[in-house]
């Protein structure tokens, strides 16, 4: 199931065989080489054409010193840094017979944004300073001299130009699935309530609706299975996935009257857990690691686990952003109460490079929250709201993005 979504998931944009960098009056050509079947270029080649450096560091560290920016990289690692942004990359840099190969996506996608006043024109495989561009004072593109950029034959990889024309990917995560049932509930009567069940009822809703509205959706599970934690979010990142959302029902720390009579919503996205509250939710969704087979299970390499925290410090704004507007639009269906948005160190959250929250859509173990949170209609209620939330917010993020073009 996951292997077809993967491949399903590739959207097309070819790489040329090779680019033009224009510099003012100056066009350089750049060859795009295939290595491993995928379009790459050559960063010292890249680096003269754009009038900028490349610093071999210790360590497998290189540094792309362009005219206004300067872009750290290491050999093997999937990612840049632009000062304390963490760049995600299709793939990663390799060091090959002394040459520093960048995967295109460089080219399309990362020196356009955090270069400095470069843009990619997809057309033209030309990559030319923006001011030009932006002036209109660019000489008419002097590719008469060369041939027209063809296509390589080499797989597509998606681009952010592609991305940008794509429907957006929604990654829905229903929690636990298999031996792993989640919460049981209700307290204080013959447990009914499961949790995984719920959750991917509720999942399957969500898929739907946005669905229905014109966005991509993967489902990390559409059956009774378990994917370890730490696949989850890989499942999202290998997709390309826009947002990331993890839907849960909660449970009380004890299985007391008090604890019977908990109820509500809130909504989670990743960072250190503050409250003893938070605390227990992290530690109640983080136990599905036990029911996960060695062969799933984190490989705890520090330098992983540093890249990924990296990584996620990212999106950690956005996150939050996200997980307030699910919690806000939440407010006007769910009978309640609100109890707003929490932090929390999900390690279903942590390996998902992109906007990542989790959901707890109620208490199945409070008795009228199970029997609220079971119904079907009370589920597509919720999932439509969720819904509309996540449109809400990738509009805006969108928005946000162009504006900063
Ligand atoms: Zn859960």
């Amino acid at each position: 199931m996951i292997a077809l979504l993967l491949a399903a998931q590739i959207a097309a944009t070819p790489a040329p065989t090779f680019i033009i960098v224009r510099d003012g009056q100056t066009t350089t050509q750049v060859p795009v080489t295939i290595y491993d079947g995928e379009p790459c270029v050559r960063a010292d080649l890249l680096m003269r054409a754009m009038k900028g450096m490349l610093i071999t560091g210790t360590n497998l560290h290189f540094t792309l010193a362009l005219p206004r920016a300067r872009l750290d990289l290491i050999d093997g690692i999937p990612f840049a840094k632009f000062d304390t942004l963490t760049v995600p990359l299709t793939r990663a840099p390799q060091a090959r017979g002394g040459q520093l190969y960048l995967p295109f996506q460089f080219v399309s996608e990362v020196i356009p944004r955090y270069g400095g006043g470069y843009s990619y024109d997809v057309a033209q495989g030309e990559l030319r300073t923006s001011a030009l561009t932006a002036v209109g004072r660019a000489p008419p593109p002097r590719v008469t001299a060369t041939p027209p950029p063809t296509v390589a034959a080499a797989p597509p990889v998606r681009t952010r130009a592609a991305s940008r024309s794509a429907p957006k990917v929604v990654v829905i995560d229903a929690g636990h699935g298999g031996p792993d049932r989640g919460m049981i509930g209700p307290i204080g009567t013959p447990q009914w309530f499961t949790e995984k069940d719920v959750t991917l009822s509720v999942a399957k809703k969500l898929e739907t609706v946005l669905r229905a509205r014109g966005y991509d959706v993967l489902m990390t599970r559409t059956t009774d299975t378990l994917i370890a934690l730490s696949d989850r979010g890989r499942i999202a990142n290998s997709n390309h996935g826009d947002v990331f959302i993890s839907i849960h029902c909660n449970a009380p720390g004890s299985n007391t009257a008090a604890g019977a009579r908990e109820r509500g919503f809130e909504t989670y996205f990743l960072a250190e857990a503050k409250t003893e509250d938070e605390r227990r939710v992290q530690d109640m969704e983080n136990e599905s690691v036990k029911f996960e087979t060695g062969a799933n299970a984190p490989k705890g390499d520090p330098l992983n686990f540093i890249i990924t925290d990296m990584a996620q410090n990212e999106h950690l704004r956005e996150s939050s952003d996200l997980a307030q507007t699910i919690q806000q639009g939440l407010i006007d269906v769910h009978p309640g109460p609100n109890r707003g948005v929490q932090q929390a160190n999900f390690a279903v959250l942590r390996g998902s490079y992109m906007p990542a929250v989790l959901v707890e859509i109620g208490f199945g173990s409070n008795q009228s929250e199970a029997t609220y949170l079971s119904d079907q209609a009370n589920q597509r209620a919720l999932a439509r709201n969720i819904a509309e939330s996540v449109i809400a917010y990738l509009q805006h993020y969108d928005s946000r993005i162009g504006g900063a073009r």
